[in-house]
């Protein structure tokens, strides 16, 4: 696929389901496809259309006509003799962020990037040296599990043994000062139906932003459960 034909459409990555539902009615499908769709993308972790082996023939090539199913693309994937591994990836727009796996004794914890650059310059950081560039979409940070769950043939979700059992937004970028688009990202990455990391397993790691931290906890309290189960004060 080249860039000039994702231009033409749209990523089905990072919606919401309710953004999934009015997607297939676009295409003349009842909301209910956005349940299917879902599930091949979030549980079984499918990255063409084509791998959705039931639905028809028709319903993939219109499909394929109107979207896409868009992952970062790794340019460079590292593996430590303690375990750790390193992606760099590459979206859309060129921009490069990393993601690392972080290896405990019988599982693993994914640490996800949530800017391009970062807004803060905490002096310890490297990426603080970094200019700003962008704040990344809820597809750029889904993607990033994604990746790391094709590396590591962890699909269908619930497999037996899987490692990237953690998630913590402690990559590049302060994650509260790209509210929405955090928000967003985990709502898909604990949906039971779905990538279905369990809420207790995500963490948000803040590197202070106070107004900001008391909107997540009100935003938490509102949907009466915790998207992220602690703010730490290091990112
Ligand atoms: S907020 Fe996090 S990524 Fe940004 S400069 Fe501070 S430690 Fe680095």
């Amino acid at each position: 696929m080249t860039p000039n034909q994702n231009k033409t459409r749209t990523n089905l990555i990072g919606m919401s389901r309710d953004e999934l539902a009015d997607a297939m009615v676009s295409i003349g499908q009842k909301p209910f496809r956005a349940k299917q769709m879902w599930h091949w993308i979030y549980h079984r972790g499918a990255k063409t259309f084509d791998d959705m082996q039931n639905l028809s023939m028709a319903m993939r090539e219109k499909l394929d006509e109107r979207f896409y199913l868009g992952r970062p693309e790794i340019v460079r994937h590292l593996i430590s003799e303690d375990g750790s591994q390193k992606w760099l990836l590459r979206l859309e727009d060129g921009n490069e962020i990393e993601t690392v796996l972080i290896p405990e004794t019988d599982r693993g914890a994914l640490c996800v990037s949530s800017q391009v650059g970062c807004t803060l310059n905490c002096s310890f950081c490297n990426t603080g040296t970094q200019p700003m560039v962008r704040n990344l979409t809820a597809a750029d940070i889904v993607g990033q599990l994604l990746v790391a769950r094709d590396s590591a043939g962890e699909w269908p979700s619930g497999i037996e043994g899987r490692k990237i059992m953690n998630v913590v937004m402690m990559g590049m970028g302060e994650p509260l000062m790209n509210f929405d688009n955090v928000k967003k990202a985990l709502t898909i990455i604990k949906d039971g139906e779905g990538i279905s990391i369990s809420r207790r397993r995500i963490t948000l790691s803040t590197s202070g932003v106070v107004p900001l931290i008391q909107r997540w906890r009100r935003n938490r309290r509102r949907s009466g459960h915790q998207p992220a189960r602690r703010a730490r004060r290091s990112a």
